[in-house]
């Protein structure tokens, strides 16, 4: 049997001969395929697949922003360093990070769970208290969800809902020839402090004796199970009365997603080495584990900052403000996504910025 029928689909067709790795297309390479086959037909819908939020038509002034995130245990997390409490609070924000993103305001959150028999209702509990404190850190409504069991670990989907006028929505495909690059805040050290709790994991593994050694690590471990959406930074926009012209949020690594306004917005990018931010106590800690501080800001992920494109006439408003770092500029399509190092010499970006860059 190669195939069969149940309720007129068809199911295990294993007549085709060609079948594809989902490795050889990757995460992106696939959401792109599946997207081929996907219509839309609701007049209300102003975008689908492809930005950090779909867009629907609220009323004549307002439009809805909706984002999915999901989360796996033994992927997205480990139980034996992350407490509960952080992770309910965690995927809160992944969650609305995207809608922060497209220069809205999350109002309303569901939570799909799927929980193994190994999990009791306090432990459910702790993940709720995280959850509600991240609703009531960024005032959110908590409205609803749905709960399952799992033979596989946790996994936590979050659903946020956001709401935006219509001219202050911002796309990923914005970007102007000219347009500066700008980040919010620091990069690498969520991929640290993750680098930190598994090291301390397998000492303890190696030799339950030993108590893991946490100290002096606070921000990157915060960054890393505490992490904090762009709230602040989109609030600093709107009184600095700025309105980039691309934005996305950094979940996956500054060069991919440097890589997906781009492409987006179907132009080049320069961004310069010396420009990438980075706390002190990355530097320091990414030479204690033998690590290269840039490798880890381009392609950590976890930041859950900003990255947007701004008019070169905002330039002024920005300058010498903190919170905000300008990498690079954009350019024509032609000129492609370059990494320039701090000797001056230009390097092709891809998401695995850092592995191409070093082999040349
Ligand atoms: P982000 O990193 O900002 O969360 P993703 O890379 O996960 O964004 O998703 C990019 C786009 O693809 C979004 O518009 C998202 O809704 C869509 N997408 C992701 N996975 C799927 C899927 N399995 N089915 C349909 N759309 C998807
Ligand atoms: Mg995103």
């Amino acid at each position: 049997m190669t195939y069969f029928y149940l309720c007129g689909m068809q199911i295990f067709d294993n007549n085709k001969s060609e079948k594809t790795p989902i490795s050889n297309i990757g995460e992106f390479g696939l959401i792109d395929e599946l997207k081929k086959n996907i219509d839309i037909s609701n007049s209300q819908t102003v975008k689908g697949i492809g930005d950090d939020a779909a867009v629907i038509k609220l009323d004549d002034k307002n439009l809805q922003t909706i984002s999915k995130d999901l989360l796996i245990e033994g992927i997205h997390f480990d139980l034996s360093y992350t407490p509960l409490k952080h992770l309910g609070y965690k995927s809160v924000v992944v969650s609305i990070s995207d809608i922060y993103s497209m220069n809205a305001k999350p109002e309303y959150i569901l939570v799909g769970i799927a929980l193994s028999n190994r999990f009791t209702v306090e432990a459910v509990k702790e993940i709720y208290e995280g959850i509600n404190l991240a609703c009531k850190k960024y005032d959110i409504d908590f409205i609803g969800g749905d709960t399952t069991s799992s033979t596989s670990g946790l996994m936590i989907s979050v659903t946020s809902i956001g709401k935006v006028k219509n001219k202050e929505i911002v796309y990923r495909s914005g970007a102007k020839k000219n347009d500066l690059v700008v980040a919010s805040g620091d990069f690498g050290a969520a991929f640290l402090g993750l680098q930190i709790l598994k090291r301390e994991k397998q000492i303890f593994i190696d030799n339950p004796k030993v108590q893991p050694d946490l100290s002096g690590h606070d921000y990157i471990l915060q960054r890393q199970l505490k992490p904090e959406a762009a709230l602040k930074y989109i609030k600093i926009l709107h009184e600095l009365k700025i309105k980039p012209t691309a934005m996305i949020d950094v979940s996956d690594g500054l060069s991919s997603e440097i890589i997906h306004i781009a492409k987006n917005s179907k132009v080049g990018i320069n961004v310069y080495e010396e420009k990438i931010p980075i706390d002190h106590t990355v530097m320091n800690i990414a030479s204690e584990l033998n690590l290269n501080p840039i490798f880890c800001a381009l392609n950590g992920g976890e930041d859950y900052e900003l990255l947007f494109t701004i008019n070169q006439k905002e330039y002024k408003k920005i300058e010498k403000d903190p919170d905000f770092t300008i990498l690079g500029h954009v350019t024509e399509k032609s000129e492609g996504i370059n990494f320039v190092t701090a000797d001056g010499n230009s390097h092709p970006l891809d998401a695995k910025g850092w592995d191409s860059y070093s082999e040349k």
